[in-house]
Formats: C-alpha cells, sequence, structure tokens
C-alpha cells in the first residue's frame, strides 16, 4: 500500500492541515475527483457542489460543513452515480471518523476502495 492509499483508507487524516475547527464544521467532504465523469446529480441536490465550467467536473465549494449543509452533501453522495452506482463523494463525521454517507456497509467504515 503506498503513503497516498494509507491516507485514503484512513479518514481521520486526510486534509485537516488548514481544517477549521471540529465543533464548528463536524463534518469534512472527501472527494474521489479521479472518478467524477460530471453527471451533475450532486449539484443539481447540493448548492455546496458546482461544475467546473473548464474540466466538466464538479467540486465542492467548502470540504467542511457545519450541521445546516449536512442534508445536502448527504444527499449528493447518495445520489453520485460514480464508481458503478457507489459514488465518488463521501461524508465524514470529523468527531469520530465514521462515514455518515454513502455509508454502504451500514456501520460508519470508509466505503472508499482503491
Ligand atoms: S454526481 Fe458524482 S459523478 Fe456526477 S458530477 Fe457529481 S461528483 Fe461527479
Amino acid at each position: 500500500m503506498s503513503d497516498l492509499d494509507a491516507e485514503l483508507q484512513d479518514p481521520s487524516t486526510f486534509g485537516d492541515s488548514d481544517a477549521p475547527p471540529a465543533d464548528e464544521k463536524p463534518y469534512k467532504i472527501i472527494f474521489d475527483a479521479s472518478a467524477c465523469f460530471g453527471a451533475g446529480k450532486c449539484a443539481e441536490v447540493a448548492k455546496n457542489w458546482e461544475m467546473d465550467i473548464k474540466s466538466g467536473m464538479a467540486k465542492p465549494r467548502s470540504y467542511y460543513i457545519g450541521e445546516d449543509d449536512l442534508d445536502e452533501n448527504v444527499r449528493a453522495a447518495e445520489v453520485c452515480p460514480a464508481n458503478k452506482g457507489a459514488g465518488c463523494i463521501y461524508v465524514i463525521d470529523r468527531r469520530t471518523d465514521e462515514e455518515v454517507a454513502p455509508d454502504p456497509h451500514g456501520d460508519g467504515t470508509f466505503s472508499l476502495e482503491r
């Protein structure tokens, strides 16, 4: 396993170097951009997601979100058809490191597979 793979398998270590405090933004987005094919479903259901005109791919406006923005980002994770329907948007609870969505295993384990 490479260092990158190891990092991707552990959501608690992913992208926290300039993160806001977890009590302000308790959730973070992990976006597997390499799997996005520009279907645009995320941007239809969540204002946190927009389509990049140049690349044609999605991008989140913010990687760290509060309770008010949780539901729409969960919806984006659930409707994303990438990775044969498994999606490429992951919503992680920073306080527990559990995957809130899409959570295909139903137990909060990080479901991004490499
Ligand atoms: S729904 Fe998924 S595949 Fe479609 S643009 Fe959004 S992130 Fe990319």
